[in-house]
């Protein structure tokens, strides 16, 4: 490339990798996305309406008052022992009773686990391995690193073990080096699917059998609509799975507080490579969380919220059913817990532009396109229902539904 092709010369000097550094269309969408009057099913963000602000403003106050000199200074680079200790009863809500506090390390939020996942497993062309569709932040990470993103086969019920077990053994036959499975087992990202409990240990020992890590993002673990949660794979596996928690939707994304519970063998890697990116996790927002995990109850906040959200599901879902029940090629998935419902229009559909006309009519929606671990445009969109009201998914309802008619009906 010549010099003029830059606007400033010291563009010449970006790394190549920088290159792959993509622009998520999602971070795109939410910018339009807080436009006044907008019904928006893009944002998977948590309803911050319902936490209790007061409380974690004494709580703020507390930490930066009382605990200046802790709150105020670097911390460690594993991230506080208290608030580890407090993260494996986080765990244990969540079926895994026996993490050893001592391979929990506090992370900047998940989406930075697994940039350092990927940075310390991968080499350019390895290969991770990944549910089609699949978290769009993580394709983002891992693309960086120029690894092969390859999708595994699954259906309604999450990954289909006996598959997976093929497409690891056809790759190694074709030469390449298969790193890890990059898997989010409870209320994907997008597709709102979940593993089927038969298959979660098929799907660590396929892994296990061909020594390949499985890397369980589980940011929507406890928010499963009815009964216990559901058994995280790392609860039976703690050698063989490396696992992303997250405070981001069961409190707030802005603490960017997160956690890996990494096997111990890896464990000094994986942390001295945390480290060398940001020194120690935020001291203030790690005793923020710390002091909610402690005088806030918790446990009541979550089993609210998982209410909440199973009501704004069931309208969406209601909605679905209302509007496109007996259109053609329309189908969608019926998640169990998390924020997102996947529609599927009839085929040959690309629901990408679909999108800008969505804005016009005054909803927004994710495109399928952006969770393709291969950027292929696609039939599919991503409905968030965790941020609006049953109210506002019947209004935007009314609005997508002729824009996607019209795409149907051609
Ligand atoms: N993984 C998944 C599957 C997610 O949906 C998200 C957030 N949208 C993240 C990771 C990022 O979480 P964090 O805020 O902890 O970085």
């Amino acid at each position: 490339m010549t010099d003029n092709a830059f606007s400033n010369p010291l563009e010449a000097l970006f790394s190549e990798r920088s290159a792959h550094i993509k622009q998520s269309a999602v971070r795109d969408v939410f910018d339009i996305s807080v436009q006044p009057g907008l019904v928006s099913f893009a944002s998977g963000s948590p309803n911050l309406k319902a936490l209790p602000v007061e409380e974690l403003g004494e709580a703020a106050r507390r930490v930066v008052v009382d605990h200046s000199a802790e709150a105020l200074n670097y911390g460690v680079g594993t991230g506080m022992d208290q608030l580890r200790k407090q993260i494996t009863e986080v765990m244990a809500l969540e079926g895994a009773e026996n993490v050893d506090w001592e391979t929990v390390l506090v992370t900047t939020g998940s989406q930075f686990a697994q940039d350092i996942a990927a940075k310390v497993f991968c080499d350019e062309g390895d290969v991770i391995l990944c549910e089609d569709p699949t978290y769009v932040g993580a394709l983002n990470a891992f693309e960086v690193y120029r690894v092969e993103v390859v999708p595994v086969a699954t259906d309604e019920h999450g990954i289909i073990p006996e598959a997976l077990t093929e497409t690891i053994r056809s790759l190694k036959a074709a030469g390449k080096r298969v790193k890890m499975l990059y898997t989010i087992p409870s209320f994907n990202n997008p597709s709102g699917i979940s593993l089927a409990e038969e298959r979660r240990q098929p799907v660590v020992d396929a892994c296990r059998a061909e020594n390949i890590l499985v890397l369980e993002d589980n940011p929507y673990g406890l928010l499963k609509f009815d009964g216990k949660p559901f058994r995280p794979l790392v609860a039976d596996n703690p050698d063989d799975v490396i696992y992303l928690g997250s405070f981001s939707k069961i409190l707030a994304p802005g603490v960017r507080v997160g956690w890996a519970v990494i096997p111990k063998a890896l464990f000094r890697r994986f942390y001295l490579a945390a480290e060398a990116v940001v020194l120690t996790p935020s001291t203030v927002t790690q005793l923020l969380v710390s002091e909610y995990l402690t005088s806030i109850d918790w446990r009541g906040a979550i089993s609210e919220s998982r209410a909440l959200y199973k009501e704004r599901c069931e309208a969406m879902l209601a909605a679905l059913e209302r509007e496109f029940g007996d259109v053609e090629g329309v189908s969608w998935t019926v998640p169990e817990g998390g924020f997102f419902v996947w529609v599927t229009l009839p085929e040959g559909i690309d629901t990408y532009p679909l999108m800008r006309e969505g804005i016009d009519a005054g909803v927004v929606f994710i495109p399928g396109v952006a969770f393709s671990p291969n950027d292929e445009p696609n039939h599919h969109l991503r409905l968030a229902f965790s941020n609006v009201t049953p109210e506002q998914i019947d209004e935007g309802f009314r609005r997508l539904k002729p824009v996607l008619m019209r795409a149907i009906e051609g």
